[in-house]
């Protein structure tokens, strides 16, 4: 089986030709390396070979995967799994970029529990795209409040949208990516910036680039499938268990 390393660069040169296919600037997307349920050690190799950002889902084990790699300097972590507002001092003390941002009240208790660390929270708006009931996220007409209610918190700051197609359906998944473009640019005026946009994982991160994401989320590519029990998996490959809520 190839190794972290050889997977991370099949990984880069898929995200290269992707980028090129559309006439996007090499560079032009973050990699977010889901390193969930995986061992220090994987990430460390990863690291060795260049990668900097990472993500995580569960807040336990992101508090203790960035204690224990704190030394790496310029490792940056992405919180992308559902947050329960009784952890948001975990995000607070650790996290680079939380990309699942789905409230007000979570929000201000990030905005609070940012102050002591004397740290700042980049803030991407999980929206729940296809409707389906079993996704985490706000719904489009959510978006306008939400990110109104932000422009109010001094530490956090509204940088775009992330979402999660449906499984199984890339006709349907680039649908899902152009709405949240789409909503992304009606809504610009509340974000700092170019608008980021997190969507695309291992399977349909070429449809992801193609319809603009500046942030594609790759676990399963990167580091292998994942074998945790009972977990419901947001990925497509029947193979593969996973999950992506921290509860
Ligand atoms: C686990 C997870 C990923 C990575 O999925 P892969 O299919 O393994 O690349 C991306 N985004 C979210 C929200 C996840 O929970």
């Amino acid at each position: 089986m190839a190794s972290v390393t050889e997977r991370l660069e099949a990984v880069r040169a898929r995200v290269y030709a992707a980028e090129i296919a559309v006439g996007r600037p090499s560079g032009s997307v973050t990699l977010v390396a889901v390193s969930k349920t995986k061992p220090l050690a994987a990430i460390e190799e990863a690291y060795a070979a260049g990668q900097r950002d990472f993500g995580e889902n569960y807040a336990q084990e992101l508090d203790r995967k960035a204690q224990a790699l704190a030394h790496l300097p310029g490792i940056r972590w992405h919180f992308i799994g559902n947050l329960q507002r009784n952890k948001a001092k975990i995000v607070a003390a650790h996290a680079h970029v939380l990309h699942t941002l789905d409230s007000l009240e979570l929000a201000r208790e990030l905005d609070k529990r940012l102050a002591p660390f004397d740290r700042d929270l980049e803030i991407l708006v999980e929206v729940n795209v296809s409707g389906e009931m079993q996704k985490h996220g706000v719904s489009p007409a959510e978006l306008s409040p939400l990110l109104g209610g932000l422009a109010g918190l001094r530490r956090l700051t509204a940088r775009g949208l992330m979402t999660v197609p449906p499984v199984d359906d890339d006709a349907r998944a680039a649908a899902c990516f152009r709405a949240l473009a789409a909503l992304a640019g009606a809504h610009r005026a509340h974000l700092r910036g170019e608008p980021l946009l997190s969507m695309g994982m291992s399977d349909d991160l070429e449809v992801a680039v193609r319809e603009g994401a500046t942030h594609v989320r790759v676990g399963t590519a990167i580091f292998g499938a994942r074998s945790y029990p009972g977990a419901p998996s947001p990925h497509r490959d029947p193979e593969t268990s996973g999950g992506s809520s921290d509860s």
